[in-house]
């Protein structure tokens, strides 16, 4: 199998992955591959069909094991965008702050909510990622998947979107690459102060100091998963080196060395007292990998 991937592009084997993910997780996996474009992208995915294998954003929202017995599939060659006034291309490795940043520097408004995620293009319409009211099921208009046999073009309502929700999420062998969003001229220096204002609000109520997956769980049904953790006066409680951040209570943090199975224990704990005080089920956003 290395040896078949080789042929087709760049490959590395037993990996250090923890400058490849914004836990900072000490993780390695078996391969990591990094296609170069489409053709060799389909490849490898024909090639990995029954093997262990997933592809992977930046890893801002997954949480990584000590080690992954498979191959990852990373996109980062993927990363050109352009504009044709107000319709925005882009490939599923560019990262959203980059893109958002780039088209509100030229006046269009509708990506600027994006620009602190640091996320890919790909994991963000994935997880329907979104901020300050704004969500990627507002902007998208379509993307090109891969769907296991053809390369197809699904419309923003083939994704069936709902908070932090795309079906992807049950179609695992899909994968996005390429898609395309709606924006609209605007102001430029009124879009430049919207970011400005977000970006210290950010700063002001995120821990942005200690590596993090930014919120570990969804927020319940009129309710902020934050405020509950925060009320039960869980900020800094820790387990091994994993830690509720002491800035944000639904940040889970690396204070030092902390593993996946620190962060399974440090979650299934706070699960256990929110259910014990509230009754409520606090469900993960974010994806652990086995
Ligand atoms: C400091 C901080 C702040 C954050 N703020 C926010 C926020 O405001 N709002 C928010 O929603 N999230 C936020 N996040 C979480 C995270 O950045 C987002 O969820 C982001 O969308 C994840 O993208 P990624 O590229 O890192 O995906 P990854 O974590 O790499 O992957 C997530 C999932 O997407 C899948 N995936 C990735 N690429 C593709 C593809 N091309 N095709 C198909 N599937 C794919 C992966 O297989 C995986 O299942 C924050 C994280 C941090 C660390």
């Amino acid at each position: 199998m290395i040896n078949e991937l080789k042929h087709i592009c760049e490959i590395n084997e037993n990996f250090d992955l923890k400058n490849y993910n914004t836990l900072k997780l000490d993780s390695k996996c078996k391969c990591i591959v990094f296609p170069s474009n489409e053709d060799e992208l389909i490849q490898v995915l024909k090639l990995l069909k029954n093997e262990k294998h997933f592809v992977m954003g930046n890893a801002s929202n997954i949480v990584l094991p000590r080690f992954y017995d498979g191959y990852i599939i990373k996109l980062s060659k993927f990363k050109e965008f352009n504009n044709e006034n107000d319709i925005v291309y882009a490939q599923s490795g560019v990262m959203i702050n980059k893109l958002a940043t780039t088209i509100s520097n030229m006046g269009y408004s509708g990506l600027d909510p994006f620009t602190g995620i640091p996320g890919t293009i790909g994991g963000c319409i994935y997880g329907n990622a979104g901020c300050f009211g704004s969500s990627m099921s507002e902007v998208l208009i379509d993307a090109r998947v891969y769907d296991g046999k053809d390369i197809i073009t699904l419309k923003n309502e083939d994704f069936k979107f709902n908070y932090r929700y795309s079906m992807l999420k049950e179609n695992k062998n899909f994968v996005i690459l390429s898609s395309r969003f709606k924006v609209e001229k605007g102001n430029v220096d009124v879009i430049k102060q919207l970011i400005l204002e977000r970006t210290n609000k950010r700063v002001s109520t995120q821990d942005l100091k200690n590596p993090s997956n930014g919120s570990m769980f969804r927020n319940p049904e009129n309710a902020s998963a934050g405020k509950l953790i925060d009320d039960l006066g869980l900020k800094g409680y820790s387990v091994g080196g994993a830690m509720v951040s002491n800035i944000h209570a639904n940040f889970i943090v690396n204070k030092s060395n902390a593993t996946q199975e620190d962060i399974i224990e440090l979650v299934k704990y706070i699960k256990s007292k929110v259910k014990e005080k509230y009754n409520i089920d606090l469900v993960l956003e974010q994806e652990i990998i086995k």
